[in-house]
């Protein structure tokens, strides 16, 4: 067999992109993966007749990568409500539309979620990421969320009963520590476009991408435990042969493969999720804990948003836990449904526990200082090169944007020798 130009180690989003991208480009290209399936973090399980995503996650639809990368319309993308509904006080309270209309949307409360300073703020706030741009929001001074979000003058009411809980969902970070960067470039896409899951859940988003390669450039179950100039080492001890590498994988496996002394941090979360006869709300929206105790962090009902993910007549409910609780499954899904049933009443008492998901690992840290992710250097010698959400930043936006843009640094770089030889 002639040897493969790139070898690309990972097959998430920045790995399946990179691949893609290198095909357009003319390069031969092997894919390999250490686990069974595709997608990375994003992915959906088949379990039992109902799909779990891999934890709760969602598209935001005005990401510009996603908008070039993938096929929005074939996803046939279900949106959720805008806004929140926030649980504090012994009730719900509605957060109708803080980024889209964060006027009219705050003026709809009759609940303390915040104060009228608050609405202005707000709507201030979204003009100016709206009007800033990408580049504008990663080169501005930086600082973190909290200290932005008190900087601009917002109340401790909104801080804790929106913005909390929210960015705890987000990043998975309930102490606002992350970047005020990372939390502004997240807002404006909250503001500019739709939250949105695909009808057959989030694994349609990798399945895309692996369906516009061609065939047989995927090896599946194919563990890289070493790499040198000229290929790479699997689990089974098989050397694979390649001009360049391109590591796509996390940045703690990229770190353990490239014997990086610096191993980055990162954040973790749990996902419980239930069957149930009846949705616990009766629309698609975000359901925030701003209580200030019980486990829970937020709550969606993603048969609301698609009956595909779930058999006839059964809701799906996803109950998100900020990090990975010390107890074990047993004792965290006892004190989910203490809180949910306080909340929701005895109804809860019926719901059927499907699985729990604990992501260790699920996003890199995002504290200070975050830089531009478009410049990013993606060559780490002649032959060998990275990408991965770990050196952008977390989001599905960037994880795509990092892949195209390794395999854009590979061509360009090896055309640039060849030119020169
Ligand atoms: C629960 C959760 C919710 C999220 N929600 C959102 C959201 O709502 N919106 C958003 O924009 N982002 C969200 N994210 C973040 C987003 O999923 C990630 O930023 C993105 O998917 C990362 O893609 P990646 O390709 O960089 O890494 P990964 O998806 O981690 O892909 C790395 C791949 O490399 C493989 N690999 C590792 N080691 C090896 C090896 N030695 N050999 C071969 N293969 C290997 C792995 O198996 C994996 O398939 C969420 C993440 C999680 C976990």
């Amino acid at each position: 067999m002639d040897k493969t130009d790139v070898i690309v180690i990972g097959a998430g989003l920045a790995g399946l992109n990179c691949a893609r991208e290198l095909v357009r480009r003319g390069r031969s290209v092997r894919l390999l993966e250490a686990t069974a399936t595709i997608g990375g973090r994003i992915g959906t399980e088949l379990h039992q007749g109902y799909r779990l995503d891999r934890g709760f996650q969602a598209l935001q639809t005005a990401y510009p990568e996603a908008r070039s990368a993938l096929d929005l319309s074939a996803l046939d993308l279900r949106a959720f409500v805008p806004g929140a509904l926030i649980r504090f006080e012994g009730r719900f309270h509605r957060l109708a539309d803080p980024w889209r209309q964060p006027l009219a949307g705050l003026a709809t409360l009759f609940s303390p979620v915040g104060t009228l300073a608050d609405k202005w703020r707000m709507a201030m706030l979204r003009r100016q990421l709206l009007s800033a741009g990408i580049d504008q929001i990663y080169d501005r001074p930086e600082t973190t969320a909290d200290a932005r979000l008190r900087e601009l003058g917002f109340s401790d009411a909104i801080i804790d009963r929106f913005f909390r809980p929210f960015l705890a969902g987000v990043f998975f970070d309930p102490t606002l520590s992350v970047s005020s960067r990372a939390f502004e470039f997240c807002f404006r896409a909250f503001a500019a476009g739709d939250t949105a899951v695909p009808a057959t859940g989030m694994g349609a988003i990798p399945a895309q991408l692996l369906a516009a390669l061609p065939a047989g450039i995927l090896r599946t179950n194919a563990r890289v435990t070493g790499l040198s100039e000229g290929g790479v080492t699997l689990e089974s001890g098989e050397r694979v042969s390649a001009g360049a590498i391109v590591v796509a994988t996390e940045g703690v496996a990229t770190a353990r493969l490239l014997g990086d002394k610096v191993v980055p941090g990162t954040r973790g979360t749990t996902c419980l999720y239930f069957a149930a006869a009846a949705p616990p709300v009766d629309e698609p929206i975000l359901v925030l804990n701003a209580t200030g105790h019980g486990p829970v962090n937020c709550l969606v009902v993603p048969t609301l948003l698609s009956r595909d993910y779930a058999p006839a007549g059964d809701s799906l409910i996803a109950v998100s836990v900020a990090g990975i609780p010390a107890d074990d499954d047993v004792i965290v899904e006892a004190a989910v449904r203490a809180q949910m049933r306080d909340w929701f009443g005895a109804a809860v008492d019926g719901w059927r526990h499907l699985k729990t998901f604990r992501i260790p690992d699920a996003l890199p840290l995002q504290i200070p200082p975050v830089d531009n992710p478009r410049y990013r250097t993606r060559r780490r010698a002649d032959w060998l090169y990275v990408c991965g959400d770990y050196c952008n930043a977390p989001t599905i936006n960037w994880a795509l944007y990092s892949g195209r843009s390794a395999a854009e640094a590979l061509v360009a770089d090896s055309d640039l020798r060849q030119a020169i030889a």
